[in-house]
């Protein structure tokens, strides 16, 4: 499958033919034994084989490594003739180029552009065959849009033509709305869970802060009761307070009234302690 030698100018290096098929190495590879062989020729060989065809040694597809550069180098510098000429191409280019120019040859063979003609013309004859092609296609000349192969197509109809491709387009619109509608309802349909969920999700943070909020309500509920019961209490201390300056206001004025008995006078310390009793010592 390699280059065949005669498309060369100049001999060959017997180090640049394929072991295999005796050509010159196409899409060159190489063995660990250093054999070069073009990659489908060994591929192919490997498919059966697991040795070098050349000197028997054991080898599978893994080893296999690019070609040496240098014998790269010289195969690209080769001087080759397009892959047609044999057919008329006086091309010639280094190897590596060769690919490039045989895509866009002239003298390559290619089929009829016609759809039912399967003649095959060299590419630079293509154009004068389509002006005889006997299966060049024309329009209805009644002007349907119908494409006729043959001036002799006889069978064409242009209600029928036209019907059919009515049919064709109308199986074609509704297959387009069925899609639609499907694709729509897919849609319609995960939004819908989606919004389920969301509101599921929500319902369930409504019901975490209602208890939330009851929770709160309670603590405010007991710290209220809580300072309704301080300000009583303050209240209370407030009158406890009050009372005990009125009492101590009263032991204050008593205290410093002139004494005025003199059984009191004879026992002034006594006095002085009681003296809340002072009235009551007096009657007695
Ligand atoms: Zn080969
Ligand atoms: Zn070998
Ligand atoms: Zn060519
Ligand atoms: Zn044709
Ligand atoms: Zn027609």
């Amino acid at each position: 499958m390699g280059f065949d030698v005669d498309r060369f100018l100049e001999t060959i290096n017997e180090g640049l033919l394929c072991c295999i098929c005796r050509d010159v190495l196409e899409d060159p590879v190489q063995a660990p034994c250093e054999h070069a062989y073009c990659r489908a020729c060994i591929e192919g060989w490997l498919v059966h084989e697991t040795i070098c065809p050349e000197d028997r040694k054991p080898l599978s597809s893994l080893s296999l490594r690019p070609l040496f550069r240098y014998m790269r180098n010289d195969l690209n510098r080769l001087q080759i003739r397009c892959e047609f000429y044999r057919s008329g191409c006086d091309y010639i280019s280094d190897l590596e180029f060769i690919h490039g120019h045989q895509q866009e040859c002239h003298f390559k063979q290619v089929e009829c552009t016609n759809v039912k003609c399967s003649t095959l013309v060299l590419r630079k004859d293509l154009q004068d065959h389509l002006k005889t092609c006997q299966f060049h296609a024309m329009e209805c000349p009644s002007g349907c849009g119908y494409l006729m192969v043959t001036p002799e197509d006889t069978t064409h109809n242009c209600i029928t033509e036209l019907k059919t491709a009515m049919d064709v387009l109308r199986s074609e619109i509704s297959c387009k709305y069925e899609e639609q509608k499907r694709e729509m309802e897919l849609r319609l349909n995960m939004q819908r869970s989606h919004m389920v969920q969301k509101e599921a999700t929500m319902q369930s943070q409504i019901d975490d802060m209602k208890s939330e909020i009851s929770k709160l309500s309670q603590k405010l509920k007991l710290m209220m009761d809580l300072e309704i019961q301080r300000r009583q209490d303050v209240e209370k201390l407030e009158l406890e307070k009050k009372e005990l300056m009125e009492v101590l206001r009263d032991t204050n004025k008593r205290e410093n009234e002139p004494s005025s008995s003199a059984s009191c006078n004879a026992s002034v310390s006594h006095c002085k302690r009681c003296s809340p009793l002072h009235g009551k010592v007096t009657t007695i």
